[in-house]
Parts: structure tokens; C-alpha cells; sequence
């Protein structure tokens, strides 16, 4: 079943919902809170095409969260620039994006978890976020959803994810890799779909799954022209000290054992500018 919800008619500030009956618990699957997040929009639509047969869950979908800012290709809302995913519950009364924000925070509170789907930049790997180690609720969720990577967080006030939390919520975020000005990487789209689908369906993850700590965002310490070395734009599994990129004639080396969650891309970079991103390896006893 779809539906169009509406907050204002004449700004493009609405978004549509697609409802899908199941046995079990109530799922909220969103993506484009920011609107140039296109890969994890793409997700959520391939989902929407490929859902059939009986589900296990009742599954809600909302593919475009801020459509103003997808019409835009803008992380942000074009009414005003506010970024719809710190401002969570929303305000009734509030600015257009305050409005927004609280419609889909209704809708998100009268389900019992809620996936978020992002985009974590160009040289990033698929990961979800989860507040895995105090949260049983979340931990079980994350074992059944296939994306190799789990970083622990609790996420930032005014997140979809931390608001809901904190309200007894089961939520998480998937990261997925994207681009520039709505540059998509298909590959990622469709095996996140397919990952959904199978949890959807009740389906056991059979992928391995490695345990994080929290992100570490390392920054560049000057100026200079980075470029990353090609292995890592596959080999996730550094050691410390291993050399993942050049900085002028310098070589940037990672800082401990983990996984290299993301890189920038070959580019001028100024100091104190993010250079990279690792995890380290946080078991499960
Ligand atoms: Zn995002």
C-alpha cells in the first residue's frame, strides 16, 4: 500500500510510505533523511521492486525522507539548510524541516525498529552503527542482517537512530558508499537490498560478521596532496603502521590494528581535514 504524506503541498516537502504486511514485528526502512545519499535511496527502491511472497515482518518503507533536498542534490533541507537528521523529534509548530522531522518521528515511533539507511562517502565500506554492546534489542537485530561490519556507537543527539533509542526503540544505521553530486555505486544498493530482503523474509545472515569499536576520524596534520594506495580501496584489514596512502612524498600510516573504514579520495587536503577512518576490533565474548 502507498501513501503520499503531506506537510506543505507547494515546497516539495512531502514523502511517500509503502506498507507491507508480515507475521511479526513492526520495521520502519528509511533513507534520505539527507538528500544526496543516493546509493541507500537506491537500496530502499530496488527493496520496494523486489518485495513478494510473505513477509516476516510488517515492513513500512520510506525511500526519499527530504525530498526538497534530494530535488536539490543537498545533504541538507533547501528551506532554510537545516540537516533533517539532528533534528529529531521534530517540532509540530516548527520550520518546514522541524515539521518533517516530527511527521516521520510519528510514523518511526509506531514501529518497533527502524533501519536508517545513509551514505558514508566515496572510499567507504558498507558498516552498520548499532549500539550493539548495551542494547540486546540492537545486537540481536544486527546478527540478523547481513552487512559484515558493526561499529559501536549511540550516535549524536537529535539523530532518527539516538532519539529513537532513547526512547526504547530498536535502530540502527547502514552506511553505504556513495559519491559526489549524487554519484551512486549500484553494486552496494543492490547487496544491501538483497541483505533487507532476506531479514524481511526471516531468513537467517549467514555472512561473517566482524565487531567494532567506536570510529576514530583521523586528521591530516598539514596541508598537502593526498592519494590513497590502490590495494586499500579493497583491503579493509590494516595492521598499525601499515602505509594506506602518500601525503606529498610522505607516506600516512594507520594508527592501530583494525578495519579502514574510509579514505579520502585522491585530492588536495587541508590540515585538519579528515584523512581517514578506522575501527578497531571490539570481540564478543
Ligand atoms: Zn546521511
Amino acid at each position: 500500500m502507498e501513501e503520499d504524506i503531506f506537510i506543505d503541498d507547494m515546497y516539495h516537502n512531502y514523502f511517500k510510505i509503502y506498507r507491507f504486511p508480515g507475521k511479526n514485528k513492526k520495521v520502519l526502512i528509511i533513507s534520505g533523511l539527507h538528500g544526496d545519499e543516493y546509493t541507500s535511496i537506491l537500496a530502499s527502491n530496488l527493496l520496494l521492486k523486489n518485495i513478494k511472497g510473505e513477509l516476516e515482518y510488517n515492513v513500512s518503507i520510506i525511500p526519499i525522507a527530504n525530498m526538497g533536498a534530494f530535488l536539490y542534490r543537498s545533504r541538507t533541507s533547501p528551506y532554510g539548510g537545516e540537516d533533517l537528521n539532528r533534528i529529531f523529534p521534530g517540532k509540530r509548530n516548527g520550520s518546514l524541516c522541524e515539521r518533517l522531522a516530527e511527521r516521520i518521528f510519528s510514523i518511526a515511533m509506531e514501529n518497533d525498529i527502524i533501519i536508517d539507511l545513509h551514505s558514508c562517502g566515496f572510499l567507504c565500506v558498507p558498516h552498520m552503527i548499532a549500539l550493539y554492546r548495551s542494547r540486546k534489542d540492537v545486537m540481536e537485530i544486527t546478527r540478523k542482517i547481513d552487512v559484515r561490519y558493526v561499529v559501536e556507537s549511540r550516535g549524536t543527539p537529535g539523530q532518527l537512530m539516538t532519539e529513537a533509542l532513547k526512547r526504547g526503540k530498536t535502530s540502527l544505521i547502514i552506511e553505504l558508499p556513495s559519491g559526489f553530486g549524487g554519484y551512486i555505486q549500484d553494486r552496494y544498493a543492490r547487496e544491501i537490498s538483497k541483505s533487507l530482503l532476506k531479514f524481511l523474509m526471516g531468513s537467517e545472515a549467514d555472512g561473517e560478521k566482524i565487531f567494532l569499536g567506536k570510529i576514530e576520524k583521523v586528521r591530516s596534520e598539514r596541508f598537502g596532496y593526498f592519494r590513497p594506495i590502490k590495494k586499500y580501496l579493497f583491503k579493509r584489514e590494516v595492521k598499525s603502521g601499515e602505509r594506506i596512502g602518500r601525503l606529498d612524498d610522505d607516506y600516512v600510516s594507520v594508527n592501530r590494528d583494525g578495519i579502514l573504514i574510509s579514505m579520502h579520495y585522491p585530492s588536495y587536503i587541508f590540515k585538519g581535514e579528515v584523512i581517514y577512518e578506522i575501527a578497531a576490533y571490539s570481540p564478543i565474548p
